[in-house]
């Protein structure tokens, strides 16, 4: 996992100075400390995140495109700049990089513009056992227009995937696979590498869901050798709302327009219309600039911190987590895999996942607990839910200490 290569010197780890960087941390909550993990549902934001989007607004708003005065260049200047360096963090052409609202709609955008006018009755794609909603349901939904199906991939009893059982389901069928990087379940990091190479290998085209990896590993998208790669800036200290497709300029060239509207198109008339060159084809309608300006401020604040550094920092406190979770009594991890990021998900024989996270809460620390939008995954561990504990590289000993101090607390309440 090393960062990408920028020129930018990562600083010493100072957890203590890193921590004074997120102005919420220091929230209370319930009347006390704020022991935040639910970081794989959404991190939080730094100070240069935060001054990026004040200042965008302050100095910088008006519409893009098109600008003919001073402030609607500067906004232009900072939203396509925000492209130069969400470009540069994958190493791909700015033309590569589609601005959507994040992870969803850039699958929805692969679903309806790519897959679905080359999908053909009987064609398969192929998913694994883990995935998110968010990768399932586009899919099902261009499948059942067009007489297509989805199969998925089992997972093994320690939450990694089944490789052989996904081997195994490649035939002359499959005409797309989609596979997400870290699971926000379990946190397995899937053997992305291998399944790109045996995709390859037949020609058919894959998709990576990174939500979950984009602020933990690094990705050199040509060196991935992805078709599609998607993200969403909120769980990568950036803001909600925003996020991207990263695709191979090729497939964005071929791709119809999904969306209409203003910015997507060269010309218009009421007999016909005819689209913009891509990536602006996919950007319809006013876009988030505010949203890019802090996408790209939040890229540049990981990279001052090295995300071989986060990386570590997040492992270490992962082996301390899971060691203090291992001491109480009724508790199960879900997903144990050998290769696992930063996500500690578990069931206990003493209540529902729902009665303990709000037990939790009123210990000041902020977990999630239900299905993580993954049902089909739950099912095959056949439980309704877990409580998830999720890190980000702000969290340290403390928090883990409050999460597992709770935890005995919930047992005891709920015995
Ligand atoms: N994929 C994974 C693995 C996720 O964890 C999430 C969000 O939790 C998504 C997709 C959807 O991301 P968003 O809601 O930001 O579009």
């Amino acid at each position: 996992m090393n960062a990408p290569a920028t020129g930018l010197t990562p600083a010493a780890f100072d957890l203590d100075a890193i921590r004074a960087q997120f102005p919420i941390l220091i929230e209370k909550v319930r009347g006390g400390r704020l022991a935040y993990l639910d970081n794989a549902a959404t991190t939080q934001k730094p100070e240069s995140v935060l001054a990026a989007i004040d200042g965008y607004y302050r100095h910088q708003n008006s519409n893009v495109h098109r600008a003919v005065h001073d402030l609607a260049e500067r906004a232009t200047t900072a939203y396509e700049g925000a492209r130069d360096r969400i470009a540069r963090w994958f190493t791909v052409a700015r033309e590569e990089i589609v601005f959507t609202r994040g992870t969803t709609e850039a699958i929805n955008l692969v679903a309806y513009s790519f897959l679905r006018p080359r999908l053909k009755p009987g064609d398969e794609i192929l998913l694994t056992g883990m995935e998110h909603h968010s990768n399932i349901v586009p899919w099902q939904l261009v499948a059942a227009e067009k007489g297509a199906k989805v199969v998925a991939a089992p997972v093994l009893d320690d939450g990694a995937l089944d490789f052989d059982g996904w081997t195994a389901l490649l035939n002359e069928r499959t005409k797309f696979i989609a596979v997400v990087h870290v699971s926000n379940s379990l946190g397995t990091v899937n053997p992305v590498e291998k399944m790109i190479a045996a995709a390859k290998a037949r020609g058919i085209p894959v998709l990576v869901d990174g939500a979950q990896s984009v602020a933990h590993i690094a990705v050199d998208f040509p060196a991935l050798g992805a078709d599609f790669f998607t993200c969403s800036a909120h769980k990568a200290y950036g803001p909600t709302g925003f996020g991207c497709l990263v695709a191979k300029r090729e497939h964005l060239d071929a791709m119809p327009p999904w969306h209409g509207g203003g910015d997507m198109i060269r010309t218009v008339s009421f007999e016909e219309s005819t689209w913009n060159e891509a990536p602006y084809r996919f950007e319809a309608g006013t876009p988030d600039m505010a949203g890019a300006v802090g996408f790209a401020a939040a890229l540049d604040w990981i990279e001052s911190v090295g995300l071989d550094v986060i990386a570590a920092h997040e492992h270490q406190l992962l082996v301390e987590g899971t060691a203090l979770l291992a001491e109480i009594p009724g508790l199960r991890m879900i997903g144990t895999a050998a290769n696992k990021g930063s996500v500690m998900s578990f069931v206990m024989t003493v209540g529902h996942a729902q009665d303990i996270g709000t037990i939790l809460d009123q210990y000041g620390v902020a977990v999630r607990t239900g299905h993580h939008c993954t049902m089909p995954l739950m099912a095959r561990f056949g439980v309704p839910a877990t409580v998830r504990a999720s890190l980000a590289v702000y969290n340290n000993r403390e928090d883990l200490e409050q999460l597992a101090t709770a935890l005995i607390k919930a047992s005891r309440m709920l015995a």
